[in-house]
């Protein structure tokens, strides 16, 4: 957690993650009684309010609790009260099936990738050997691609 807006109408206690929160300037709603905060984070620590101000746009906490009421709490992803817990990117959606890496940072085909044929050996160790253009040639048309295209680099 980054820091937290108790409110003080309701006296709950709204807890900023660091996820959303930890560089932010905006409002912030609590998940009780509703009212905005506006919130500046910075590094995680509060550089201007919690102050309580007006807004239609707004982030809801990701959990919140009432300490005063034998911490009756909000668990993540409360419909209308808290946000899901979401810490994955976006551009990979959970699917439950592994993704190969393919192409390293600089573009160039790694060897970690199956399916690699009964003659790599034990547990695929292919070394030095990885013949790309014979055992995947769909990767080594997309690598001849790439290098047409510029993304491969050396550093
Ligand atoms: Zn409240």
């Amino acid at each position: 957690m980054t820091e937290i807006v108790w409110c003080k109408k309701c006296d709950t206690v709204n807890y900023l993650d660091p996820y959303n929160f930890w560089n932010f300037k905006g409002h912030v709603r609590c998940a009780e009684c509703g009212t905005t905060y506006y919130v500046h984070l910075i590094n995680g620590f509060y550089y201007e309010g919690p102050r309580e101000e007006k807004s239609d746009k707004y982030i809801m906490p990701l959990y919140a609790d009432k300490p005063y009421d034998g911490y009756s709490y909000y668990l993540p992803g409360t419909p209308e009260r808290t946000r899901p817990f979401v810490c994955l990117p976006s551009e990979r959606p959970p699917t439950g099936k592994p993704f190969y890496v393919k192409f390293s940072i600089r573009g160039k085909p790694t060897r970690g990738w199956a399916p690699q044929p009964p003659s790599s050996g034990l547990a695929g160790s292919m070394g030095f050997k990885w013949d790309i253009k014979k055992l995947s040639p769909e990767v080594w048309k997309e690598y001849q691609e790439k290098l047409k295209r510029g993304e491969v680099r050396e550093w």
